[in-house]
């Protein structure tokens, strides 16, 4: 069984990826590689971020003298965010740094300031132009070159809507302001595990997985 290198150092998510890809493999995180190279995520989607992150850390893995991870290893990377139809898709890759654009910073803003954000400028947009959807794309990358193995990336979509006030206390980001389609809560007000069974995260993941099952069954 190959080991997985995720590129993060969220604890939730690599519980989640886990938690679905199953406990037979190795998992390492940034956590394990504390000099690995920042990567800048400037790709105009998630899924050239998601790749470019996954590349950076396989090819620094693969001619870093620290850790050895094995010539089967992969390195699994994700970007995410939420895309609101009326704000023509914004905020996109920028979500997690959405409030911070308007000041000129660099680096994140908070969840409150994002969501303050997104309700301001949807204050005149009637619940049914109020559609948005939640994104994911993984990449997972090959450490070494081997036949068959290049870059593949896997997404996973929650659509839904985003609400007039944030609702809930559960989860993270723009949670309390997004109730997915065929629910009557907010992300925040459903609480984990139902949402980690319908996120786009989960659904990205089972796209992964079972590609990952076809390929084992195949070798
Ligand atoms: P990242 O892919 O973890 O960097 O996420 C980017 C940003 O998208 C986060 O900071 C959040 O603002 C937003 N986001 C991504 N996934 C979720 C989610 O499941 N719930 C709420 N916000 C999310």
């Amino acid at each position: 069984m190959p080991t997985f290198v995720l590129a993060t150092r969220n604890r939730h998510k690599v519980e989640e990826i886990r938690a679905v890809l199953g406990a037979g493999h190795t998992f390492l995180t940034l956590v394990d590689f504390p000099d690995a190279p920042a990567v800048v995520e400037d790709a105009a989607t998630f899924a050239g971020n998601a790749r470019k992150k996954a590349e950076a850390l396989a090819a620094w893995l693969a001619c870093s003298a620290g850790r050895s991870v094995g010539a089967d290893a992969w390195v699994l990377a994700d970007d995410s965010g939420l895309e609101v139809d009326a704000l023509g898709g914004a905020p996109g890759v920028h979500s997690a740094r959405f409030a911070a654009r308007d000041r000129g910073q660099a680096g994140n803003s908070t969840d409150a300031e994002n969501n303050a954000k997104l309700l301001r400028l949807l204050a005149s947009v009637p619940a049914e132009r109020r559609t948005a959807r939640f994104h994911c794309a993984l990449a997972l990358a090959p450490v070494a070159a081997r036949p068959g193995a290049e870059t593949r990336v896997f997404d996973g979509v929650c659509e839904g809507t985003i609400l007039f006030e944030p609702r809930g206390q559960h989860g993270f980001g723009y949670d309390p302001l997004f109730q997915p389609a065929g629910h009557q809560e907010s992300f925040a007000e459903l609480g984990e595990p139902t949402k980690n069974a319908i996120s786009h995260r989960a659904r990205a993941l089972e796209q992964l997985r079972r590609w990952l099952a076809r390929s084992i069954e195949a070798s």
